[in-house]
């Protein structure tokens, strides 16, 4: 998984926008995105960059070492404070740090369901009690001609975030790529740490 991706930096993602999501840029506008936030599978950055630019402390994580170093160079470019780092979102308790606020675009509906558990540890394992994790994922209402990542149903994601975690909402939303003029269809949701 890691290889296929870290191939595709080599070249422009799909998902890879150049921009923030506009649902994470609604978010931050909210003042929903706050204290010290972690972007897990932050890709080139983008999420991380628009945060550290609020003033907040942003570190991002990627698995794929080409879009870490795309990260870094773009930040460095921008004069962004945002860090990053090479390292598994399943196993976030190796960096031995707490967030207020994790963010998730496009990492979610990567996993297989036998990791769907896994996740949920680790993201527990770096979150402050009360912190929240915002997560964007394709949904079953995207048709599924294209390909693309796996949809999810909202019955899952309440599922895999059960005890120790609160589904606050899960929203209808959009995600944006290089070729949906609206965005694909997708959940956005708010989940705190209890
Ligand atoms: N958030 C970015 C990238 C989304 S694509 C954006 O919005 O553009 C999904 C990302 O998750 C990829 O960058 C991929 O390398 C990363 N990823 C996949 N599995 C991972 C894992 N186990 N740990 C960390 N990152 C992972």
């Amino acid at each position: 998984m890691a290889a296929f991706f870290n191939d595709a930096y080599r070249g422009n993602p799909p998902w890879d926008i150049g921009r923030p999501q506009p649902e994470f840029v609604r978010l931050a506008n909210e003042g929903l995105i706050r204290g010290k936030v972690l972007d897990v599978g932050c890709g080139t950055g983008e999420h991380a960059i628009l945060f550290a630019g609020m003033g907040l402390s942003a570190l991002g994580i990627d698995a794929a070492p080409l879009a870490i170093q795309k990260a870094k160079r773009k930040a460095s470019e921008r004069g962004s404070g945002a860090t990053f780092v090479v390292g598994d979102a399943l196993m976030l308790g190796e960096l031995k740090k707490r967030f207020d606020t994790i963010t998730d675009s496009g990492l979610f509906h990567v996993f297989s369901d036998s990791e769907r558990p896994i996740f949920a540890k680790s993201l527990g394992s770096a979150m402050r009690k009360g912190g929240t994790y915002f997560m964007l994922c394709f949904s079953e209402k995207e048709p599924g001609g294209w390909g693309g990542p796996r949809r999810v149903s909202r019955a899952e994601i309440r599922a895999t975030f059960g005890e120790g975690w609160r589904t606050d909402w899960i929203k209808e939303a959009s995600f944006a790529t290089r070729f949906h003029e609206d965005g694909g269809r997708a959940w956005l949701s708010s989940i705190t740490r209890i």
